[in-house]
Order: structure tokens, then sequence, then C-alpha cells
């Protein structure tokens, strides 16, 4: 049995991904991409597993094969490990397979000891630093192998810093916190850095971090040992981290930072406050001209945005980490759209780099030069969005300073009642108590307004006008940023970019991309005129479903609604639906204006009747009042009788009750007012001159002759109104596939109309015999304990629902040939759902307007997906 426990750089590639880790796996790339990067070796995930944890040494098998490999690093490096005249020194690295950053362990310097330091000071000439690197190295095996905090060596280090290594107190430090002296042999600082490091995949936070992240808990981390590369050597060695492209903003520009004359753990540790990468183009315009080149290597080679860390050594610069960029979904789309114009990705590809379900976010303001510099305080990210401004402690203070249309950041213990008029016109608010549901919170989440909440190290004095965040005070009046997408307070200004609607030509690039190569079109599901307005602006081309529930709940309607149901005399009713005819006759032209000459689809009633009733409850107390005040009175005799007809009416299952186009047997005057209604405002329209596209959706329909019923009656109609106006008016109609029967039956409910959409989320209701009102808890609990995978009413159930609409969708062309086949319902985000509908290729998805984006980024990476999964040898 061959064991693949340790690797050397040179034999590795991506595609040894899980053995090497992300990190391993992205050196041993450039090392053969000819990309300087200093040689070494990994040590495997498969060794992790074999290493015991919590033990500080190896397996012994696995110990000779790390000696072995080192062996050969020396020879490579022409270095030898514990030489006092020539050693070779080492950093230790975690690399695991998905980046965790900040969560694992890293030890630089290894191999130093007092004999090799002082060997080191006199070879390289530069003694500050040589002792500054063993400083480093005691301070950092301290905090791996003996969990020692990072604050243990406190009054040391500040004596390093200033005066100078003061190794002496430092090593007495060591002992003295972990009882024991400092290892002088570079073996075996060696073999214990290498388990610490497998072991810091068990610290608390990275459990919790990758919990967070779905990263499971068994896949372990590999371990790096690298020749070190030494950025303290004088003002031509420093070390840096740089973006292909801007993480915020996507921008083509090296982004990135560059500290002269330091090592780079003092960097991404956020020790210190960098400058930009613009410093090293000033003071080393070689190195820069050579990063550059390394950039564009690598985003060629990855096709992605890279995140990479280097250090220079006396001008000679050294590739250290590269990794796929995280970034803005601002940042996203620009990236995506522009590698695809340049010709790096597909234009498939660069669908799929964006994440659709965050798509939305790209509005929201972000910094436009992201730095850990000047980084204070940490609090719980609650409304996303980047903001800047002066520190005020009231509401009062706020108007003051905002009605001068300064920018303003309110800074409270927690925001009330009263704080709530002023938040409309702050930039930020951050606040030092409360979670993701505070007042503070929940409010700016509504305004839209970035916010921080839970920052405990935030300590205000408001009477005093000050603040103190860390380390750091802010008076009132002076800048501090917050950024309410990580939760990170910032002191000072940090200027902001707020895209605008329509200013993102990449997103209009990126989704009509999509929607040309999408099988699945999305329409929206709206059902005002406002809101038909907005999605038409969003670039969608029609309205695939206009519910019209929202009219009969309205407080004008709902009385005539009432009294045209349960009025005791024909007349009585009549009027009441003569009232309705015009109240609904008003409503449908203002939708149909909105849509233009786009289409509109309007369902008929779609609820149950009790819906509609006056509430019992209300009416029973309401008679026991006036029984108790006044004997027999008219009143309360027409209200037993209104009792009455509620009882008669009330339904013990109301979804499953009289609803939708069954109103029609029950109540034919009341639908046939809205048929009419609807047709005469589509006649009032046509008059005016506009053209229009009207579709009317038969709700709850699982017979044909249902559907028959409805045929006729619109049919009566539209001749009368067409004789009445003088205006001829053509619709199409269509069923909702909501019952279990008329998906098995869609055959013959086709035939008799020109388009069909499912509402997923009544058909999953009645494929379960479940209501989703009642039933959620009972569902997140299943999920919870394992019983079923996903929760049905929010990832479409594929096995029983979509195999059902499968059927329905192949009986439904078998009914009518092309026949248009939609779907609403509020699975239609689901990817999985997607990649179905994609599959069963149906025409739309109607979606509601804050999900219009995602969903047609969506549909066009399902179609993507498709049609590499069919190519041979595709992805699979
Ligand atoms: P992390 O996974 O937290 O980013 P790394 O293993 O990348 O940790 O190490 C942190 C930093 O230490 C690196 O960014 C780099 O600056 C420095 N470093 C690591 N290995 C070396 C090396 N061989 N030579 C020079 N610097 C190194
Ligand atoms: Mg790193």
């Amino acid at each position: 049995m061959t064991y693949r426990w340790v690797i050397p750089l040179e034999a590795g590639s991506s595609d040894m991904r899980p053995l090497l880790g992300g990190k391993g796996a992205g050196l041993a790339d450039m090392l053969r991409l000819r990309i300087p990067t200093l040689p070494g070796f990994v040590i495997t995930t498969e060794a992790w597993r074999a290493h015991t944890p919590g033990s500080r040494s190896l397996p012994s098998d696995l110990w000779k094969a790390v000696k072995e490999a080192l062996a050969v690093l020396e020879e490579k490096s022409g270095k030898v490990l514990g030489s006092v005249t020539n050693p070779l020194v080492v950093s230790v690295r975690s690399s695991p397979l998905v980046s965790m950053p900040g969560q694992m362990r890293t030890v630089l310097n290894v191999g130093l000891t007092d004999d090799v330091v002082n060997g080191l000071a006199e070879t390289s000439g530069d003694p500050t630093f040589a002792y500054d690197a063993f400083g480093l190295l005691i301070q950092m095996y301290g905090e791996a192998v003996h969990n020692v905090p990072g604050n243990g060596f406190g009054d040391a280090l500040r004596d390093t810093a200033q005066t100078g290594p003061a190794l002496d107190e430092l090593l007495a430090v060591f002992e003295e916190q972990t009882g024991e002296g400092f290892p002088q042999d570079s073996y075996v600082q060696l073999e214990q850095s290498i388990a610490a490091v497998f072991d810091s995949w068990f610290a608390e936070h990275a459990r919790e971090y990758r919990a967070s992240h779905d990263i499971p808990d068994d896949q372990g981390t590999a371990v790096v040992v690298q020749q070190m590369a030494f950025g303290s050597l004088g003002p031509d060695s420093g070390s840096g981290v740089v973006f292909t492209r801007n993480p915020a903003t996507g921008e083509k520009e090296l982004y990135g930072e560059y500290l002269p004359s330091s090592q780079g753990e003092r960097l991404v540790g956020g020790h210190v406050t960098p400058g930009d990468i613009s410093v090293l183009s000033a003071e080393l315009p070689a190195s820069y001209a050579e990063l550059e080149a390394v950039c564009s290597r690598l985003e060629e080679f990855y096709r992605d945005v890279q995140d990479i860390e280097f250090t220079i050594e006396k001008g000679n610069l050294w590739i250290l980490q590269t990794r796929v960029a995280t970034r803005t979904p601002l940042a996203a789309v620009r990236a995506a759209v522009d590698m695809a114009d340049e010709g790096l990705i597909s234009r498939g590809d660069a669908l799929w780099r964006v994440d659709a379900r965050s798509i939305g976010q790209v509005f929201v303001p972000v910094f436009a030069h992201p730095s850990p510099a000047g980084l204070v305080a940490k609090g719980i990210q609650s409304s996303p969005g980047a903001a800047t401004g002066q520190v005020v402690f009231t509401a009062e203070q706020a108007r003051r300073v905002a009605g001068k249309g300064l920018p303003v950041i309110l800074v409270k213990e927690e925001t009330t009642a009263d704080d709530a008029a002023i938040m409309p016109m702050v930039a930020g608010i951050l606040t030092q108590r409360g979670g993701a549901t505070s007042h503070a919170a929940v409010v700016a989440r509504g305004l839209g307004k970035p916010c921080v909440v839970g920052c405990k190290e935030m300590v205000i004095d408001a009477s005093g006008g000050v603040v103190a965040l860390g380390e750091m005070r802010v008076a009132q009046g002076h800048d501090i940023s917050i950024d309410g997408t990580t939760g990170e307070v910032y002191g000072g200004w940090k200027e902001v970019v707020s895209p605008q609607f329509g200013g993102i030509w990449e997103l209009d690039a990126l989704l009509g991309w999509a929607d040309e190569m999408a099988q699945v079109r999305v329409l929206a599901d709206v059902s005002t005129a406002t809101e038909i307005e907005a999605a038409l602006d969003l670039g969608i081309e029609g309205i695939g479903l206009c519910c019209t529930e929202r009219m009969y709940y309205d407080s004008v309607f709902l009385p005539h609604v009432r009294v045209a149901m349960l009025g005791d005399s024909p007349a009585v009713r009549q009027t009441a639906l003569e009232e309705l005819h015009g109240l609904h006759r008003e409503e449908f032209r203002a939708l149909l204006r909105a849509s233009h000459d786009r289409r509109v689809t309007v369902r008929l009633l779609s609820a149950p009747v009790d819906h509609f009733l006056p509430d019992r409850e209300t009416l029973l107390i309401e008679l026991a009042e006036l029984r108790t005040a006044q004997g027999w009175s008219e009143e309360i005799g027409q209200r037993e009788k209104m009792l009455e007809a509620i009882d008669s009416l009330r339904q013990s299952n109301p979804e499953f009750g009289l609803r939708g186009i069954r109103l029609l047997a029950a109540f034919p005057e009341l639908v046939k007012a809205q048929m009419e209604a609807l047709l005469q405002a589509a006649a009032d329209v046509r008059g005016e001159g506009s053209s229009i596209d009207l579709g009317i959706l038969i709700p709850f329909a699982s017979h044909a002759g249902e559907i028959r019923r409805v045929l006729e009656a619109l049919g009566d109609i539209a001749h009368r109104v067409a004789e009445t106006t003088g205006t001829p008016i053509s619709y199409r109609v269509g069923a909702v596939v909501e019952t279990p029967r008329a998906a098995i039956v869609a055959d013959d409910l086709a035939s008799l109309v020109e388009f069909v959409c499912f509402d997923t989320d009544s058909l999953t209701d009645a494929v379960f015999c479940l209501s989703r009102e009642d039933s959620s808890k009972l569902l997140s609990g299943y999920v919870a304990e394992g019983i079923t995978g996903s929760d049905p009413l929010t990832a479409l159930d594929v096995e029983g629902v979509g195999s059902l609409m499968r059927l329905a969708v192949e009986r439904a062309r078998t009914g009518r040939p092309g026949i248009e086949i939609g779907v609403c319902g509020s699975h239609c985000l689901d990817p999985t759902a997607m990649s179905l509908l994609d599959e069963y290729r149906v025409d739309f998805v109607a979606c509601h307007l804050s999900q219009l984006l995602s969903a047609r980024l969506m549909a066009g990476q399902q179609a993507v997906r498709r049609q590499v999964d069919q190519r041979p040898g595709g992805l699979g």
C-alpha cells in the first residue's frame, strides 16, 4: 500500500486539490506555470487523517516521509535546516480545500534557533532582520503549538517594536506561558508545527466557520512546508496582497496593498496599515511590472479573478498564494461580463460566475477601496451596504447635520421608536446592543440603510460627545465608516460607491445573455399598475400572472362583495354588483394601460369564499351586545340572518372547497361581473387607441366541463361588449393547473385553452394533502430530523410534484401540440425546480418583482448547464 502522505510541490497539480488543499494545489500550479514560487512540499489531507488529533508528534511513518521530502527540499534550495552558516528556514502553512480566511494556523520562520539566528544575523549582515524573524517565530509557534493567546507576548513584542528585538524577554515569556523552554532543535519545531497546524482544524472558531459555510468537518487540511522568502530584508523587500480586479467594484485594475520591508503575516493579520499597491509601482517598478504579468498569467490560467499573496526579497518577487477572489455581487457581475468580452470565458460561463440569488444586491453601496486598514471594531451585519459619515449620537444632532446635506452615521446604544423618524435621513446606523432582529436592524432593512448592530467593543459617551471603538476614540462630528454587509466598523472616511439602477450596463448585458440562452422566459407575477410599471422598467417582457384577490380584499370593494353574495333581495345584490362592476372596470383599465401593449394575464377570482365572509366571532359579539342593550330590533334581525348566511357558506376546508372557478356555479353574477368588467376595460383601452395583449386565467378548474362553462360565459360577454362598444376584443384563455386532477387530465383541459400555468404552491399542498398555513412547523421538523430531504414548501418536491408536472406537461402537449406552458409559485427561485422546468421545456415562469433578476439569471444558467451536459464529453 502506498500512502500519498507527502507530495513535493513540483509533483502536484490542480486535479490533486482534494489531497493538496487549495493553497498546495495553487502553489503546484504556479510552479508548473514557471511563476516564481519557492520550493516546498505538501503533507496531504490523507496524512491529516492518519494524525492523532492533539498529539504533538506525527505518526513515525509520516515523520519519516516528511524528513525525506525535507532532504529533497534542502537539495533544491541549497540550504540546510538547522545550519548555522547556511540555514534553510521554512513556513508551515495550512491548506484546506476551501479557504477559511483567518481560521487556521500558520507558523513562519521555522528552523531558527539561538544559534541559527546568530549565524543568520552575521551572514545576512542585518541583525535586526534576523532577530525580528526569530521573534515572529517564537510568537507564532507559541500561539500555534501552545495556544498562547495573541496578546500573551504583548509587552515583549512592544519592546521589540520600539527598541529592536528583545529576544531574551520573548523567550522568557514563552517559558512562563508554556511551562517549557522554546525548542532549540529545528526538527522538533518542524514536527510540532505541522501537528499544530493539523490540529488547528479543530479550533472552536474553525468549526463554527465550517458549520456556517457548509464545509464538512471530516474534510481536513493539508499542510504546506515551504522555503521562506524574507520581505523584511531592507527597502527593496516587502510583502503584499493583490487582486487581479477590484473585488468591490469589479473594475479591471490591480488592486491591493503593499507594505515595504515586512513579513506578510503583519499585513494579512491586519496589525499594520499598509499602503496601496501604487506604493510598489513607485518604489520597485520592475517588481510591479513582473507582478502585473503574473496576475494576467494567473487570470488566464484559472479564468477567474485571483487574490494573490506575494513577498519581495531583495528585488526578487515570490508568489506565495493564489486563490479565486471573493467579491461583492456588483464586482461579480462586472468581472464576469468583462472576462467574457475579453474572451477569457464564454458567455455561458459568465452566467455561472454570478450567484443568482444575490444578484439583486448589485445595487447595494460598497466601499470604493476596500482594505482592512482602519478596521476598529466588528458587530453584527444586519442591513447590507457601506456607509460613511459624521458620528452623531442623537436624533436631534442627526437632523441638524443631515439637514445640511451632510452624511451622518447614527451611533447609539440601541435605537428606539423616537429615532425611526430620522433614520430615513442618515447614511447608516451603528448600535452597541441588539441583534439581527433589533429595532435598528429591522427599521434599517426596511429603509435599505446600511446598519451594524451588536457592536460590543464600542463604548459610547454621548454626553462627552465621544465614542470608543476598540483602541480608537472618535468625537462627534468626526467620520466613521460602516459596512452593513460584513459588520465591520472603520475609523475615518472611506469613499462609497452606490450603483444606480440602469447605471450598470454590465448587468443589462449579463441578463441579456441569460435571456438569449434561456429556454424558460421570465415574466412577472404582480398585481398593481405600479408593480406592472416597475416590472417593465426592469426589462421584463410581460406579466405572466396578475391576481385579482387584492381588489376584493380592498376596503372599498369588500362591503359590496359581501352584499353581492349575501344580500337578501335580488335588487340589493344587483346594486352591489353594479358598484363592483364600476370599481373593477376602473382597476382593470389602470392595469391594461400600465401594461402598454405587453402581455398581461389576469387570473379570475381564486380565493375561497370564506375569505370574503364577515368575521363570525365579531358578529356574535355584536349580536350579544345588541341583545343586552335593547330587546329585539331590526338590526338584530339583520345580523341573525347574516349569521345564518355565513354558517351556510362556511367551509371546514376552504382551500379545497368552494373557490376559484367553482364560484361560477355558486355565485354566477359575481364572477360574471368580474369577467364583464375586464372585457369592458379591454374595450375601453382599445378604444383609446392602445393595443392590448390580454390573457385570462381560469383558477382551480379540474374538469373540462368547468372550462367549457367559462368559455361560454366569456364568449357571451365578449359578444355583448363588442356590440355595445363597437370594439371587438380578443383575448386568450388559459387554465391554472393546481389540482392533481387537472394535472392528470391536462390533455382534456389543454384541448380547450391556449395556455396552461402550473401553480406549484397549490399543487404541492394538494399532492401532499397539507395546508401550508398549518404545516410549515411539521415540515421544518421533518427536515431537521431527516425524514424528508428538504422542505417541499420551499424546494420543489422533484419525485412527487415534479413527476406529476412532467406527466401533465406531456399530456397537455398531446391535448394541444405546441401549447404554451407556464409556472407560477414560490418554487421558481429554487435551482432544482428551474433545472426541471428547463428540462421539461416549460415556456415561462411568473415571479415576484424582487425575484425577477435572479430568475432571469437562473433560467439562463440552467439552459447553459443542460447544453454542457448534453455535449459529448461535457462536464457531465
Ligand atoms: P493564511 O492561510 O491565513 O493566508 P498563509 O499560509 O498564507 O496563511 O500565511 C500567511 C502569510 O505568511 C502569507 O500571506 C505570507 O505573507 C506569509 N508567508 C507564508 N509562507 C511564506 C513563505 N514561504 N515566505 C514568505 N512569507 C510567507
Ligand atoms: Mg494566505
